[in-house]
């Protein structure tokens, strides 16, 4: 049995599901998908994706041939589709061998899996580029015989702005349009998170949220409709009495005016904590929220408890984790709030 941790990353399963279930409602006639690539955008395969499944996800998007294994674990006849494709050909072999199916991102690719599937017509999925410039073919490549060659089973594509009011989203949408009549394939998808809320018509068949699943909210239509999912909880480690003049961590950037107690936190860089969160940032004690002081220094922070004398070592603080509200707070955006998270919470 391992120690008691002093980090905890609560996961709301229930949060969870109904924004996936949301999401799948906003996507009208289309469904929902769930993108976990990254470990769920940080917040676990193990924990997030039963849970999607039993809501309904049918569709697994991961980006790396290397997080295919951790997610077959948890689903049984769900579709699981690698997004940066075949980019070696023994990615070919493993997506034979698992059952995964690539999605092809560049004639290379279609050559490359066309070649190492010579014969079983085996299905693949297609990305189109209509304005990220990432991945996927041109438009202008769609004729080639490359293209023709594969059996295609999801056309999709992918939004650049789709978290701004920007005139990009209609122009990538009908680009997408166009692509769909030039190539043969038996379902279209185009919309993450931010494009669900762009409406129905950016909907197509199937949706790919990742971000709003986990409590991400790209777009004020999703305000009020997506939950949170994450909940990030710290203990303190031990309190101490500054007095006044004494200087708080690296480089002192806090001094003590008066005498004070502050306590030290178990919360740093590697748990997603960086430096740049650290100014103006509070930790949670129920209602009272206790700021953070002086610099992040590595694993720990320091909090004024000066208001907070009944707290003491092993007392557990939360994070606020609202996504939208602690991002406006940090200058850190949504998907790297989540992602950068790491590996030392208990989940
Ligand atoms: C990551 C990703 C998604 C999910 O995007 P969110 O903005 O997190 O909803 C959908 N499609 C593709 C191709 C992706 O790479």
């Amino acid at each position: 049995m391992s120690p008691e941790p002093t980090l905890r990353l609560r996961i709301d399963k229930q949060a969870l599901a109904s924004n996936w279930r949301e999401l799948d409602r906003m996507s009208g006639t289309a469904s929902a998908g769930a993108a976990v690539k990254a470990d769920c955008y940080g917040l676990g395969i193990d924990q997030c994706v039963p849970t999607l499944r039993d809501a309904g996800a049918r569709h697994f998007f991961v980006a790396h041939w290397s997080e295919v294994a951790a997610l077959r674990a948890h689903i049984d006849g769900a579709q699981i589709a690698v997004l940066h494709g075949p980019v070696h050909d023994s990615d070919v072999a493993y997506a034979l061998e698992t059952g995964a199916v690539p999605v092809i991102n560049s004639l290379d690719q279609a050559r490359r899996w066309t070649s190492g599937t010579a014969g079983a017509n085996a299905k693949c999925h297609l990305m189109i580029d209509t304005g990220i410039n990432r991945l996927g073919v041109a438009p202008s490549e769609l004729s080639d015989p490359a293209i023709a060659a594969l059996n295609i089973d999801i056309a999709m594509s992918h939004l650049a702005n789709a978290d701004e009011n920007s005139a990009m989203n209609a122009r990538q949408l009908s680009a997408f349009r166009e692509c769909l009549d030039a190539v043969s394939h038996d379902s279209a998808s185009l919309s993450n998170s931010a494009g669900i809320g762009l409406g129905t018509d950016y909907a197509f068949d199937l949706t790919r949220p990742g971000l709003s699943l986990y409590g991400g909210v790209p777009r004020d239509e999703l305000l009020g409709v997506i939950k949170q999912v994450a909940h990030v909880q710290v203990a303190i480690i031990q309190t101490r009495m500054l007095k006044a003049g004494d200087a708080v961590g690296y480089n002192g950037e806090f001094t003590a005016k008066t005498p004070m107690r502050v306590g030290t936190v178990s919360l740093g860089y590697a748990d997603g904590f960086l430096r740049v969160r650290g100014p103006g940032a509070v930790l949670m004690a129920g209602e009272r929220a206790l700021r953070i002081l002086g610099k992040v220094s590595m694993d720990m922070v320091v909090v004024d408890l000066s208001e907070a004398d009944d707290l003491g070592e092993g007392d557990w603080l939360e994070l606020p984790f609202h996504l939208p509200d602690a991002a406006q707070q940090s200058a850190v955006s949504q998907y790297e709030l989540l992602t950068t998270l790491g590996h030392r919470f208990a989940r």
